[in-house]
């Protein structure tokens, strides 16, 4: 699976979104799904912009599923916007049944689980920064639920490595999948797998009717937890940046990872510095492979005249405290200075983020 950074491979990426195929296959791990997530993911390409490229070709009916599936990434968008950092630990209930409070199974991190499809993604995981959804969730079932070990483990490991690692996404997901953020444990026996990942392996501990996988002793194949280190190779990034004292008391359009919109303008003036900001400390706390960072920075090479700075925030907030400065919508920047554009949600009107996406979904419904 490949990721190009070019403005026109991308762009034809969203051409070729087929909602109706997508509806059929999504589940399925050959499925027609976009291998978008790592441009919406970095604000490159937003939800709106999507679903209007779709509606121009495609019915309402036709595009459901897709438009649906967005609204899963805005949900999470909207319950950090609510929650805020509280979404890093168990939101609504307690992880259950937790043997392992840290470490992975070793299984996991050498990716031989003896769940083919789960070894698979494991791999992919780490070679292309990619994995579908299905897989995910049973990479996160595995971890949380069969070998009991703290959801914040895996999270925090799948987030490394990920291209669209995304705070909201990835640890409500887990938490979904956990039932700390969902009325139930996610469980999927080898049947189901095979199913989706159009295989045939049996006589796994897997293999299973789902009722008696909740609840049983850890399997021995993941019974050995070790631990593991993220470690932040910044090498690029340090290569890339400008030094504080090349940075200008001028007005500032301050991007993030999280929004490398090449056409975001947010006024008509002249006299302008663009900067990427990434804020060392946060990295430190959130650390992401050097395949992650190569990735969005050659992405933000779409951005004209874009300059890198990797630094503290205390010393950005001083050099800009007394100059206009933008940034565009996102959870992630409500501490940075900065006047921040609209967002550009699908669902703006809907105001109250319920603690379940059904409810927020009925409540989207309406305005489709
Ligand atoms: C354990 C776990 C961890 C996850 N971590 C992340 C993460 O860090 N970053 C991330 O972007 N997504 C995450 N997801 C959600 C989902 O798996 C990915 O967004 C999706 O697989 C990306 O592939 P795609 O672009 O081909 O998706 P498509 O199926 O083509 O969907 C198009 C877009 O809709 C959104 N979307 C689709 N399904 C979901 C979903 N279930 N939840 C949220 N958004 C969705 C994504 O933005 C996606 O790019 C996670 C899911 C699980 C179960």
């Amino acid at each position: 699976m490949h990721f190009p950074t070019d403005e026109d491979s991308i762009r034809e990426r969203v051409r070729a979104i087929d909602p109706i195929e997508y509806g059929k296959s999504r589940n399925f791990l050959c499925g027609k799904v976009t291998h978008l997530s790592p441009y919406i993911t970095h604000g490159y390409i937003s939800l709106r912009h999507l679903r209007d490229v779709v509606l121009k070709k495609y019915s309402v009916q036709q595009s459901y599923t897709f438009i649906f599936e967005l609204a899963w990434r805005e949900f999470f968008q909207r319950t950090w916007e609510k929650e805020g950092d509280a979404i890093f630990w168990s939101l609504k209930h307690p992880q259950e049944n937790v043997v392992h409070e840290s470490g992975l199974p070793e299984a996991y991190l050498l990716k031989k689980t003896g769940i083919q499809a789960i070894d698979n993604a494991l791999v992919g995981l780490e070679a292309h920064g990619y994995v579908h959804n299905h897989a995910r969730m049973w990479m996160a079932m595995l971890v949380a639920n069969i070998s009991k070990t703290s959801w914040w483990e895996g999270a925090r490991h799948m987030y490394y490595h990920l291209l669209d690692g995304d705070r909201a996404s990835n640890t409500l997901s887990w938490q979904w999948v956990a039932g700390t953020f969902s009325a139930k444990q996610y469980v999927a026996n080898q049947e189901m797998i095979n199913k989706y990942a159009l295989a045939s392996q049996y006589k796994t501990y897997l293999d299973k009717p789902v009722n008696m996988l909740l609840g049983g002793n850890v399997p021995d194949e993941l019974s050995q937890n070790k631990s593991f280190e993220l470690v932040l190779d910044d090498v690029a990034l340090l290569r890339e940046s400008m030094s504080l004292s090349e940075l200008k008391k001028t007005e500032t359009w301050l991007y993030s990872m999280w929004t490398l919109d090449p056409y975001w303008q947010p006024a008509r003036s002249t006299d302008v510095q663009k900067i990427l900001f990434i804020d060392m400390d946060d990295l430190a706390m959130f650390p992401m492979s050097a395949k992650r960072i190569t990735f969005f920075l050659a992405l933000s090479k779409n951005i004209l005249d874009l300059k890198v700075f990797y630094g503290k925030m205390s010393d950005l907030e001083t050099l800009l405290s007394d100059v206009v400065v933008y940034k565009k919508h996102h959870p992630a920047l409500f501490n940075w200075p900065g006047e921040a554009s609209d967002s550009e949600y699908l669902f703006p009107e809907v105001i109250d983020i319920p603690g379940g996406f059904m409810s927020f979904w009925k409540k989207c419904e309406r305005y489709l």
